[in-house]
């Protein structure tokens, strides 16, 4: 690629097409896939009603401004929100985040915020500011000012939360910052501690939302009452569109020409997340659940033992094998692909599993021996 910013390490081949769970690159190979596009196209590739609601919307009207009237972000909005919350579109996880740091603000009349090591929120001024990753910070000095990080799991933390803070932000289970899950009660610390100290408490579901751990949000496993929630990723099934959903009651500092965004909620994204709502029924959940389980207990059997994997985190369909420094993740993943899977990492070493949730048991099982090859 001699035309674009070198801003990826990309791998050397194309992925041309994709049906189901399975991707085709330019050269003609075709791999299993454990990554979604990184955790985003969790009803695969080829699924019939996202399919026809983008066809369909195309033929209609793809955008028409948000100067009127929109009932199809109406619908989803209703798809996404309980009946106390209220939804904002954009395009992508790191505008979701940067609208809720913008909405903590201005309806708390406070500037600061409390974020996570190793968290991560996305690479725009405010959603990188709010990163707990000083290698994605460097060079880019000055960020935005006010925001204060503790460790993840650590009571330290709930000390660091008092009236003077606008907001906590974090992710019920970091992605990028090694498929580190928190602990269900240092959480509900921290909403405690944030409802004492009129703080907002703001849960990023960018990664671990829209079923990907089994839930339609992660955090109703750890008992939240979030403030405000950020989604993108799975939401648009690899159309580009973020949500910001918050209660009701942010709205009074959210009015007319406060944000905004030329494309958010634009009618192809709003029809594919229509569709993607649409299929995230309970019942869908309760399969992923019980896939989920099928697949830990092979986890749990076939590759905790291996001599090289040190531990595995993570929740549902989210997963992370930590290996040892004698085995550098990045090789692992090209030997695999090389075997026909395909994975990711995440930091700290970890080789990091996404299947679509529509993967079947045999597929899973297919995935995990591949892995149990390559790291034996
Ligand atoms: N938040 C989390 C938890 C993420 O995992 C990501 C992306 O990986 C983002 C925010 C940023 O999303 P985007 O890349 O869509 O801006």
């Amino acid at each position: 690629m001699e035309h674009v910013f070198p801003t990826y390490a990309r791998f050397p081949f194309d992925i041309v097409e994709g049906h189901d769970v399975f991707l085709t690159d330019n050269n003609g190979k075709t791999y299993l896939d454990f990554t979604s596009g990184i955790g985003v196209c969790s009803f695969g590739y080829s699924n019939e009603l996202i399919q026809n609601n983008l066809a369909e919307q195309a033929k209609k009207i793809w955008h028409t401004s948000n100067l009127y009237d929109s009932q199809i972000q109406d619908d989803v909005a209703a798809k996404l929100c309980n009946g106390d919350q209220l939804a904002f579109f954009c395009n992508s996880g790191t505008e979701a985040n940067e609208a809720a740091f913008k909405l903590a603000r201005k309806y708390t009349g406070k500037a600061k915020i409390l974020a996570f090591n190793n968290g991560f929120h996305g690479r725009t001024f405010g959603s990188m500011s709010l990163t707990g990753n000083p290698d994605i910070q460097a060079g880019f000095t000055p960020l935005v000012p006010g925001v204060e990080f503790a460790n993840y799991n650590d009571d330290e933390a709930i000390s660091l939360i008092d009236s003077d803070l606008a907001a906590v932000i974090l992710e019920v289970v970091q992605g990028e910052g090694g498929v580190n899950v928190a602990d269900k009660t240092w959480l509900q610390k921290v909403q405690q501690a944030a409802h004492d100290n009129g703080v907002l408490l703001i849960i990023d579901e960018v990664q671990t939302g829209i079923g990907r751990t089994g839930t339609k949000f992660a955090f109703e496993q750890f008992g939240l009452e979030p403030d405000i929630i950020t989604s993108a990723k799975a939401l648009g099934n690899g159309t580009p569109v973020g949500a910001m959903i918050g209660k009701k009651k942010l709205a009074e500092a959210f009015g007319p020409g406060t944000h905004g965004t030329t494309f958010g909620g634009n009618k192809l994204s709003m029809a594919v997340a229509n569709g993607v709502l649409e299929q995230l029924t309970p019942d869908f959940l309760k399969q992923v659940q019980a896939k989920s389980k099928s697949l830990w207990d092979k986890l749990n059997t076939e590759i905790k033992p291996l001599e090289h994997v040190t531990d595995i985190t993570g929740l549902g369909f989210m997963v992370g094998i930590h290996l040892d420094d004698s085995l550098k993740v990045g090789e692992v993943i090209t030997q695999l692909q090389n075997k026909g899977l395909l994975t990711i990492s995440a930091k700290y070493n970890t080789l990091r599993l996404l299947p679509p949730l529509i993967m079947g048991e045999d597929n899973l099982v297919k995935g995990v021996e591949l892995i149990k090859d390559v790291l034996q």
